[in-house]
């Protein structure tokens, strides 16, 4: 197949400033492109990196539309190298959305219509402010219809976060599912404690509700180590900074992670390769964000959709992050 294919970068601020542990996010860049294929079917797709994160920068992939012709192929979208993740991500997924088979719309007048697909079938996961706050906000992410609550951990000395840890468990509806996620910020003895207290309070009888996972308690480059604390304890761990890419993902696996797997298709890597993976697998995946628009919001969503397992709950909040998404998009687009 060849596609006509154009691009156009954008630019987002956040409502609010976005704080890492890489420091603060304020503006949000990315890149729309557009395959129009020999039958005038339109497949929109999104190249939305975080550089810190393992994907390529956004020069890079600028870099890489720019040299492209205006006319392309399936040959050249499937060899997309691996450096490139999330454009091997944004190419694939608008070949996709072309085909029409996720039941958007790809001609004449629907071509601008960005319709988050039904997935009301896939629970969503909340994030609850960090630290103390969380104990008197938490009503307000229930009330937006969240069950399952993402708390940041590794954030305050361990000692105090234990101590909210205990009230929020007992404040929190027993329904409720909690993930924690250090975001690599413990240290090997911290993550012990935190895994030994989970676990004790199981074997106690002391857990009101359900402990679903400790995300990414230690560095990337302690990957052993997590692997050996996912054998010590029973109390699931998730790995997320350290399977950013497919690369990384396949490594894990291949070293003998058979913990969870969080998953932000957005840079992962190529759609297709990761079904396969996931197929012959079997891998248990949580699906994340990468704070995208709908474009890649919609290709995501398709892969969760198809790709989750243990109905657990995907982190495509639907929390403000951006304002008039909508019209924004629908302009951007309109143009090109
Ligand atoms: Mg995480």
């Amino acid at each position: 197949m060849r596609y006509q294919f154009k691009f156009r970068p954008y630019q987002r601020r956040f409502v609010r400033s976005l704080t890492t542990n890489h420091g603060n996010w304020d503006i949000r860049e990315g890149i729309i492109l557009r395959l129009t294929d020999e039958t005038l079917r339109v497949g929109w797709g999104e190249i939305a990196p975080i550089s810190w994160f393992g994907s390529e920068t956004l020069e890079q992939a600028l870099d890489f539309c720019r040299q492209l012709p205006e006319e392309i192929t399936d040959e050249i979208i499937f060899s997309i190298p691996d450096e490139l993740p999330a454009c091997q991500f944004g190419f694939e997924s608008a070949c996709e959305w072309g085909s029409g088979k996720w039941g958007v719309g790809s001609k004449g007048d629907e071509e601008n219509n960005f319709i988050t697909p039904n997935s009301s079938l896939l629970p969503y996961s909340g994030l609850l402010p960090a630290g103390e706050a969380a104990l008197n906000q938490w009503e307000t992410v229930w009330q937006q219809g969240y069950r399952t609550f993402k708390w940041k951990i590794g954030v305050d000395a361990i000692a105090h976060e234990l101590e909210i840890f205990e009230s929020l468990i007992h404040t929190l509806p027993a329904s409720t599912k909690l993930r924690l996620d250090a975001n690599g910020g413990l240290t090997y003895e911290e993550a012990n404690l935190w895994l030994w207290t989970c676990d004790n309070l199981k074997a106690n009888g002391e857990l009101p509700l359900e402990i679903e996972f400790i995300e990414q308690p230690l560095p990337v480059e302690q990957f052993q180590e997590m692997l050996e604390l996912s054998m010590s304890y029973k109390t699931a761990i998730a790995l997320d900074e350290s399977v950013a890419t497919l690369g990384q993902l396949a490594a894990c696996y291949q070293q003998g992670w058979r913990g969870i797997f969080v998953i932000k298709p957005g840079i992962v890597g190529s759609p297709s390769r990761l079904r396969k993976f996931c197929h012959q697998h079997q891998i248990d995946t949580v699906f994340s964000s990468v704070f995208e628009t709908a474009i890649a919001r919609l290709a995501s969503l398709q892969l969760a959709a198809e790709l989750s397992r243990n109905n657990r709950a995907i982190g495509f909040g639907i929390d403000h992050f951006f304002e008039q998404e909508e019209t924004w998009l629908q302009s951007l687009c309109k143009d090109l």
